[in-house]
């Protein structure tokens, strides 16, 4: 079982109520094979809500109280944010999942590239609130762009499964 952004599982959870459903990742929910989580939504933010950026850093820099998220109207989020991250964690925890899908260039699922802060639609190298959480607790974490090197690893222990004889 792997953890998925549940807007890639094809749950209308984004900031603009839209879906980012792929779906190879869809049939893997419908399978039982992958759960989804929203931090921000599991943080109690609204769907549809002000779209948010890191500001002054990158998620690791959140979590160290060095940037903010903030709202394109200047709110706060930071602590939703967070808050979204712990109980996200917790409920993958609960699964016994260490393996992530996430959303790229999100300011809580990104992994390698975010939006810079500006609301400009520059972007930065860095990752998101929770994937900095996620990442401190030990998880691997991919994005939709390059999970199918994930996939390969899950396959591959598969497979050695299979291969397993009981003595
Ligand atoms: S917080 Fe993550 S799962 Fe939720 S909509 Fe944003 S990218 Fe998707």
């Amino acid at each position: 079982m792997i953890g998925i952004s549940a807007c890639l599982g094809g749950t209308y959870c984004r900031y603009d109520g839209e879906t980012q459903q792929i779906p190879a990742l869809i049939e893997l929910v419908q399978k039982g094979q992958a759960q989804m989580v929203c931090p921000e939504v599991l943080g109690g933010l609204p769907t549809p809500r002000d779209p948010a950026e890191i500001v002054g850093g990158n998620g690791f820099d959140v979590w160290n109280g060095t940037a903010r998220v903030v709202t394109d109207h200047g709110e706060d989020v930071t602590e939703a944010f967070k808050t979204g991250a712990k109980i996200a964690y917790e409920k993958l925890q609960a699964s016994g999942i260490t393996q992530l899908v996430l959303k790229e260039r999100s300011p809580s699922c990104g992994s390698r590239v975010i939006y810079d802060g500006t609301f400009s639609g520059a972007k930065k190298d860095g990752v998101g609130v929770a994937t900095a959480y996620f990442l401190a607790q030990g998880m691997d974490v991919y994005s939709e762009e390059n999970w199918q090197e994930l996939m390969e690893v899950v396959d591959g222990n598969r497979k050695n499964k299979s291969h397993e004889r009981p003595l």
